[in-house]
């Protein structure tokens, strides 16, 4: 929802309304249940003269705000820094992580704080403000986040949210005047961002030395989101079978997670410990990427410079990841054989759901193992000739008739029509009638995914001062998958006179 109406210039000056009067009331389990090594109490600063640039209505609806509340100011006050929860005082939480594969020590929240949890209708929800302050674990950094990495992250977490990923939401996105050095000057922004918890592999990897604080975030993590998990009745003695229990759920959500992405093309391109969520939540959106032309090795972040985190590597890079999050577990008495067996699943729920997942966009009812020649060849294709992503898989389904659209996306269309003649003779073997087929992959395979040049595009709008692009944006990515009349230019890969985006870490 776009915010056309001029906002209060200084919200500061604001009472903390209630905004969630009438709730089950507000709190922060984090800061309550764990010690206080694990964060620091620190108020996020506020943004001067900050304007509600966007808020997600639907994001709202999950924490039991209506479209009034939206409009109240306590409600800019809030997303702006300078409103708190009913008695609660905001935290920057702690952690560590490996990035690009080293080790780099203690990072935790640099610029994110955590305002507290709040119950919606369905379930608790944190709430976090990015880009709203230095905190004690800044490091050399200001603390601020620009207009451009904001309405990133915020149309990210829709698009992803709209393709059914897992995904951390965003809420609202607040600009200011705020000036921020970066490469060139830019303007400071704050994404209000929701989750039921933003723990992450690197707040245990924080206290890999350390029992008694891997106990209670153990205890803490695994009570409020896995109490499936929890073994035996003597919480002491039974904890290194817990956390092996953890960590193969871990394994799985993240496995599933990782095939989600790349059957959509995407890159997170940042995928350091410390970005990898415990709930198997994509998290942090930075130099992220869905790919337009598809190469394997395409790599989104122009900071990595030795494609660590190139698409055809994430998958193996989720395994290192927790890998490393099973070495932080071995502090609480885990043995490394039951780590190992808690990681081992990775592959074969990878497989299982990438398999299940190309059978859906092929349109077939089941995938055979004899079928992966096919995938391959298809992969080969793609990147052989450049192929959009996101348009190969959506007009598969129409190459029934006349399979004209879809030859017109490859260079050589000679070769796409050798593969073509393969997976008709597969769908010959398919009982699924064509019409329901087609239905069925449309379905499954967007139209309009996040590309790099149209959130280019949103943000030189925003940058101007103008949301209308990021409204139409979302409108898309809400319903990736209905192609709406008039929108063709939502669904094309940029052309070739298109400024190149190029997003690395610096944001
Ligand atoms: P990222 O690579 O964005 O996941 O960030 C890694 C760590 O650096 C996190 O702990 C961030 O909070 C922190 N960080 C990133 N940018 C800034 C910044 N501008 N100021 C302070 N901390 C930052
Ligand atoms: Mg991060």
């Amino acid at each position: 929802m776009r915010r056309t109406d001029p906002s209060p210039s200084r919200t500061d000056a604001l009472a903390p309304d209630d905004l969630f009067a009438g709730q089950a009331g507000a709190g922060c389990s984090f800061a309550q249940e764990l010690p206080p090594s694990f964060y620091t109490r620190v108020a996020p600063r506020h943004l001067r003269e900050p304007r509600l640039l966007h808020v997600n209505p639907a994001v709202a609806a999950l924490l039991g705000l209506d479209a009034a509340a939206l409009d109240a100011p306590a409600f800019l006050a809030l997303c702006a820094g300078s409103g708190r929860l009913p008695g609660v005082e905001p935290v920057a939480t702690v952690y560590s992580g490996h990035q690009f594969g080293v080790w780099a020590g203690q990072l935790g929240d640099g610029r994110a704080h955590l305002l507290g949890d709040v119950a919606g209708p369905q379930g608790r929800w944190e709430i976090q403000l990015k880009g709203s302050g230095r905190t004690p674990y800044s490091r050399m950094g200001d603390g601020w986040a620009v207009l451009r990495s904001s309405v990133r992250e915020y149309l990210a977490s829709q698009a992803m949210d709209g393709l059914g990923i897992p995904t951390t939401q965003a809420l609202a996105l607040v600009a200011s005047r705020d000036p921020v050095i970066r490469e060139t000057p830019e303007t400071a922004a704050v994404v209000t961002r929701i989750a039921p918890s933003f723990v992450r592999f690197g707040h245990f990897e924080h206290w890999a030395h350390s029992a008694i604080e891997q106990a209670a975030l153990l205890d803490y993590v695994v009570a409020h989101w896995f109490p499936d998990c929890r073994v035996g009745p003597s919480a002491d003695a039974d904890r290194p079978a817990t956390a092996c229990r953890l960590l193969a759920e871990v394994t799985r959500r993240t496995a599933r997670l990782m095939a989600q992405w790349q059957l959509v093309g995407f890159c997170h391109g940042v995928m350091n410990t410390d970005n990898m969520s415990m709930l198997g939540l994509t998290l942090d959106y930075g130099p992220y990427g869905f790919m337009d032309a598809f190469q394997a090795n395409h790599v989104c972040n122009h900071s990595d410079t030795l494609g660590r985190y190139a698409w055809n590597a994430q998958p193996a890079v989720a395994q290192w990841n927790l890998t490393r999050l099973a070495e932080s577990l071995q502090v609480l008495g885990c043995l490394a054989p039951d780590l190992e067996a808690a990681l081992a699943p990775f592959e074969s729920v990878f497989l299982q759901a990438y398999y299940a997942g190309m059978a859906q966009k092929f349109g077939l009812s089941d995938w055979r193992p004899e079928d992966a020649d096919l995938g391959n060849a298809w992969w080969k294709l793609l990147h052989e000739q450049r192929a959009d992503f996101t348009l190969a898989f959506r007009r598969l389904a129409d190459t029934d008739g006349d399979a004209r659209s879809w030859l017109d996306l490859f260079a050589d269309p000679q070769s796409a029509r050798q593969w073509l003649d393969r997976y008709q003779a597969r769908l010959a073997q398919d009982p699924r009638p064509q019409p329901d087929r087609k239905a069925a992959m449309d379905r499954v395979n967007p139209l309009y995914v996040l590309r790099n040049h149209l959130a280019q595009q949103a943000i030189q709008a925003a940058q101007q001062g103008d949301a209308s692009e990021i409204d139409r944006l979302m409108e898309r990515l809400q319903d990736p998958y209905a192609q709406r009349p008039g929108d063709e230019r939502y669904a094309q890969p940029p052309t070739a006179d298109t400024p190149p985006v190029a997003v690395s870490c610096s944001s």
